[in-house]
């Protein structure tokens, strides 16, 4: 068992433990989430841990990267389960601050998210990476970390912080950890919860969709169109016919055409009954 971590609501008693440990050359990795933790997170902070003396983890259901129409209101917030969760792992503090300490009243700056965030879920969801942009660098403020951990899960959220904190000049190292999976393949998200059993079983139709263009590409199929055309195949197949988008991309600027440094991904967006899902994996070259 590891010793419990320090959990603190107030942001200000937080930043001055961090700078504390700061001072005393101890190296910080943060990692960001919105709580209803899952294996998911936790493979973060285990990753974190691995690679820093102190972890620090927030809990914040950030408003500002819901649209109206989603579901900030029923997100859901569990903290004592979260933490029960968290005491499995070696983590040194936990944030957990109530929105208004994060959004003043009156409060208007935001930031402008890097042209990374134009496509896919950014045009589904506007105003969605605004709110992780101006939420992260809030949190680096807050937690002035050497290291950020993020899930390969939200692969384009990894991409739009990478951009920004590289576009603002902000000392931080951005890692993108491994997508966490059921053993049936189900990518772990907050959100599976909202799945009923039968939409569970649907939901499979992301990941077999991802494996089947894995496998394609690797046999040596190029096509983005032609891949495309599978994702979307196998997601017709398990009655996946709310697709937001089923895309082949350049890896890092999430546009065609593909250029061969970078590699490509495969990027789904589906809803699934009333739940929205997002799965995507890396395309590479077969043996
Ligand atoms: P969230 O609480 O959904 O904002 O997620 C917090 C962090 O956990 C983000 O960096 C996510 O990309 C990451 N994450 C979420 N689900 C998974 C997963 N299944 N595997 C790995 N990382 C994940």
């Amino acid at each position: 068992m590891h010793e419990k971590p320090l959990v603190l609501d107030r942001i200000d008693a937080a930043t001055q433990v961090v700078r504390q440990w700061k001072q005393s050359g101890r190296r910080v990795s943060l990692v960001p989430t919105m709580g209803a933790l899952h294996e998911g997170h936790l493979s973060l902070v285990r990753q974190s841990a691995a690679q820093a003396e102190c972890t620090v983890v927030t809990i914040f259901v950030n408003p500002t990267q819901f649209g109206p129409q989603e579901d900030y209101q029923k997100y859901p917030r569990q903290l004592e389960r979260d933490l029960e969760l968290l005491a499995s792992c070696d983590l040194q503090l936990v944030v957990a601050p109530s929105a208004d300490q994060l959004y003043r009243p009156g409060h208007s700056t935001f930031v402008e998210p890097p042209a990374v965030a134009r496509p896919w879920e950014g045009a589904c969801r506007p105003g969605h990476f605004r709110g992780v942009a101006t939420i992260v660098l809030k949190l680096l403020q807050i937690v002035p970390a050497d290291s950020l951990l993020l899930g390969q899960k939200d692969y384009q959220q990894y991409r739009v912080v990478q951009d920004m904190v590289a576009d603002l000049n902000v000392p931080v190292e951005v890692r993108a950890c491994p997508t966490v999976r059921d053993p049936d393949g189900l990518a772990l998200s907050s959100r599976n919860a909202y799945l009923s059993g039968t939409e569970r079983l649907r939901a499979l139709g992301l990941v077999r969709a991802l494996r089947t263009a894995c496998r394609e590409y690797s046999q040596g199929q190029r096509a983005p169109q032609l891949l495309e055309e599978s994702l979307r195949r196998v997601l017709g197949e398990h009655e996946v016919h709310q697709i937001d988008y089923a895309v082949v991309v350049d890896g890092h600027t999430l546009e065609v055409p593909i250029r061969a440094s970078d590699g490509c991904v495969a990027l789904v967006a589906a809803r699934v009954g009333q739940t929205r899902l997002i799965d995507n994996m890396r395309l590479v070259e077969g043996t």
